[in-house]
């Protein structure tokens, strides 16, 4: 099995002397500035005026201009939304690296993809939380973590690879696992995950199932029921005990019915498009596209998210969500984006 580090393999010290600049204070970011900070490291958060900005000085930061938070630090994680790295950091970062410092990243896409070329005389890692960056912060401050992938790409100092443990130490994934990998596997299987079965096959998937009830007769409330609000619990059985563990708990007739039709629905045919997928990513061809998308103003992405909003599933479900009151609202909803 591969080396998993924790806690106990980490030497924090490592940053005891050393500021570090959390750039961005979005999903990712007020995770990461508010668990280093209870973790005793000096944290600065660099962003421009806005709500992010508002809500890092409401959270107690020494909030700075990115180009000033990233001239006082040594470390330099950068937490920005993917598409807007490359303009800030040319504009406003590499201006301010100094030799020795180090450029941090949760996310490979833009280094591995030559977006950003970090200067020679710097370290360069990755610190990835495999979660979202509210679980990274609720998960801490309930004593547990998110478990965390950690890269280096350029190890000027020596030390790189002592900073990036100790910096997921301090983000909590000490506590739960932290793997290391390469920039290239990180952010291709990151962005495979993503689009095959977390977020893209998922959504198409609860999609086809609840139109195929409702286009055959159902009510849409009891298909919005079977096909979106109950992956949720079969999902946790899934994350707790495997396949077996959720196969375990359902009853035999719904774990026949998933031996004999699951195939029929995910298919051969599935598997040779994520194949496909796959290929996108590791040639550039999905990048290059969503980099082009950012160009023209996100011309696509805008229409199929209003197209999406539109879907009866989405309108459904918003009356039936709001009489579950019980139902935490998600991260849109308590105002932390932006
Ligand atoms: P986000 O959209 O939630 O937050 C981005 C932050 O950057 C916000 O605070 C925003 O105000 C700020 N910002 C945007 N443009 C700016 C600019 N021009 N100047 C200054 N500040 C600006 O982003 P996120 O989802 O936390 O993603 C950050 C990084 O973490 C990405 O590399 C992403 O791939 C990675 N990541 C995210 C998650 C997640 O849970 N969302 C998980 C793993 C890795
Ligand atoms: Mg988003
Ligand atoms: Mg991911
Ligand atoms: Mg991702
Ligand atoms: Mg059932
Ligand atoms: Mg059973």
């Amino acid at each position: 099995m591969t080396k998993v580090y924790y806690n106990g393999d980490i030497n924090e010290a490592v940053l005891s002397n050393k500021t570090v600049a959390i750039i961005g204070y979005g999903s990712q970011g007020h995770a990461h500035a508010l668990n280093l900070r209870e973790s005793g490291v000096n944290v600065v958060v660099g962003l421009r005026p806005g709500k992010s900005f508002d809500q890092a000085t409401a959270d107690g930061f020494d909030v700075k201009t990115v180009r000033e938070a990233s001239a006082a630090a040594d470390i330099i994680m950068i937490l920005l939304p993917d598409e807007y790295q490359t303009a800030v950091y040319k504009a406003e970062i590499e201006p301010e690296l100094q030799e020795g410092n180090a450029l941090a990243f949760a996310h490979g896409f833009n280094v591995h993809f030559n977006q950003i070329t970090p200067p020679a005389n710097v370290d360069v890692f990755l610190a990835a939380p495999k979660g979202p960056g509210h679980l990274v912060r609720r998960t801490y401050e309930q004593g547990a973590g998110v478990p965390a992938l950690f890269a280096i790409y350029q190890d000027y100092t020596g030390q790189a690879k002592d900073i990036a443990l100790a910096y997921a130490k301090g983000v909590g994934a000490g506590r739960a696992g932290i793997l290391e990998t390469s920039f290239r596997e990180e952010t291709e299987t990151d962005l495979f995950g993503e689009q095959a079965v977390l977020c893209g096959g998922t959504a198409e998937l609860v999609k086809a199932g609840f139109e195929t009830l409702v286009e055959a007769g159902y009510q849409p409330e009891i298909a919005y029921f079977e096909c979106l609000h109950e992956l949720k619990l079969i999902v946790d059985l899934m994350y707790e005990g495997g396949l077996e563990g959720m196969r375990y708990s359902i009853s035999d007739t719904a774990q026949w019915g998933d031996y004999v039709s699951g195939p029929r629905v995910i298919t051969a045919e599935t598997k040779a498009r994520m194949k496909d997928v796959l290929t996108d990513i590791q040639t550039g061809k999905f990048a290059k596209g969503w980099l082009q998308e950012n160009q023209l103003n996100r011309p696509e992405f805008t229409a199929i998210t209003r197209r999406e909003s539109e879907h009866q599933l989405e309108v459904v479900g918003k009356e039936l969500r709001a009489l579950m009151p019980f139902i935490k609202q998600n991260k849109k909803a308590e105002g932390v984006k932006n």
